[in-house]
């Protein structure tokens, strides 16, 4: 069967230069991750394998995947890399099934020696996808090919995905990225602000990392905005004009993530948080942990093993047993009105400062 050149061969042009190790600044929030990058690009299939990175969005996910790429491609130009999001994976698949070329797109993905699969948590519902996704991954680990996967969460958190597929994600080396702190950030935006040729001195860029801590997409998108400022203005920038144009975070915690959900579930009936992760089974602490299992699955769309995981370990029955429970008692209009009022409560960016200790 003829197999469309472009298929056969990703040139890793399509990898994005820019995106390198050098330019990726570490701090002790990424750098094991950035380690384990560098190690999967020197030995690919040999070190980790494969690599599931997974955090928050704005925190390098991308970058590195890229990286990997590019620097694979100086170790050893032969090597095929690719790199494409799982959304991608899906749309090739669709058009190369609807085309009839499944098998170059197979060809393609599966001689592989490295692929880079971006954001898996996108991958479109539908078991063909998985399934195909499935298989490319034990063509790829079979022939010690590299993969390297990222995500928003972890693998065991990926909700809807087949078991097996997830136990593959986990059965390497499963690594994340925590947002920077503020030595980090400082580091970021002065390497950042010396490439842009912005001339901030410590005191604007110690300024700038102070009001923004979100990603580091956020931390960019403040210098663009200084430079941009810079170029229509030509006056120098001073520290009140920094002031001005990077205005502080709303320091909140979103988006909204299982803490935060047994944090206000367990303020609202007046329990203890560990008690809706303990076994405790009287009336109230068993309502509120039913009911905190509810949303969570309702509003982080979370798998059942994986909300039994988040409350002390239990089975994922009575997780389901939970659910159910909650969905059958949403009749009554008095109890929708309360887990409704919760769910609104929860819609909303909360202050920091409501931690658990
Ligand atoms: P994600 O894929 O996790 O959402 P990206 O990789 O797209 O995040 O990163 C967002 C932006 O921040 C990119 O421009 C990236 O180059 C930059 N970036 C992220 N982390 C770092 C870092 N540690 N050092 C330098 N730049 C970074
Ligand atoms: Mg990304």
């Amino acid at each position: 069967m003829p197999v469309p050149l472009q298929e056969g061969r990703q040139s890793p042009l399509s990898l994005q230069a820019h995106y390198s190790f050098d330019r990726f600044i570490t701090g002790p929030e990424n750098e094991l991750t950035a380690a384990a990058c560098q190690a999967a690009a020197a030995h690919p299939g040999r070190t980790y394998n494969p690599l599931f990175i997974h955090g928050a969005v704005g925190l390098g996910k991308t970058h590195l995947l890229h990286a990997i790429g590019n620097a694979a491609y100086r170790f050893a130009p032969e090597k095929r890399i690719r790199y494409v999001t799982s959304e991608r994976f899906a749309i090739e698949l669709i058009s190369a099934i609807r085309g009839g070329h499944t098998e170059s797109f197979r060809q393609a993905f599966r001689t592989a020696d490295i692929l880079l699969i971006d954001d898996v948590h996108f991958l479109p519902k539908k078991e063909s996808f998985e399934e195909e996704l499935f298989h490319t991954f034990n063509a790829l680990y079979d022939g010690n090919r590299q993969i390297v996967l990222s995500s928003d969460r972890p693998p065991e958190e990926l909700a809807e995905l087949q078991d097996r597929l997830i136990s593959r994600f986990r059965g390497g080396m499963v690594t994340d990225i925590q947002p920077p702190q503020f030595e980090t950030r400082l580091a970021i935006l002065t390497a950042k602000a010396r490439e842009m040729e912005l001339g901030l001195d410590r005191e604007a860029l110690s300024l700038i990392a102070s009001r923004i801590n979100s990603s580091v997409r956020a931390l960019e998108g403040a210098l663009i905005r200084i430079s941009a400022y810079r170029e229509l203005q030509a006056s120098p920038v001073t520290i009140e004009r920094v002031s001005e144009l990077v205005i502080p975070e709303p320091v909140t915690e979103w988006p909204l993530d299982v803490e935060r959900i047994k944090r206000e579930v367990a303020q609202e009936y007046g329990v203890e948080v560990t008690a809706l992760e303990g076994k405790k089974r009287d009336k109230l602490v068993t309502q509120a942990r039913h009911i905190a299992m509810y949303l969570v699955r309702d509003m982080l769309d979370r798998s059942y093993p994986a909300i039994g995981h988040e409350f002390g370990g239990r089975d994922h029955t009575s997780v389901m047993h939970a659910c159910r429970k909650v969905s059958d008692l949403l009749d009554t209009p008095l109890f929708r009105g309360e887990i409704d009022r919760l769910k609104r409560k929860l819609q909303q960016p909360a202050p920091r400062s409501a931690q658990r200790a």
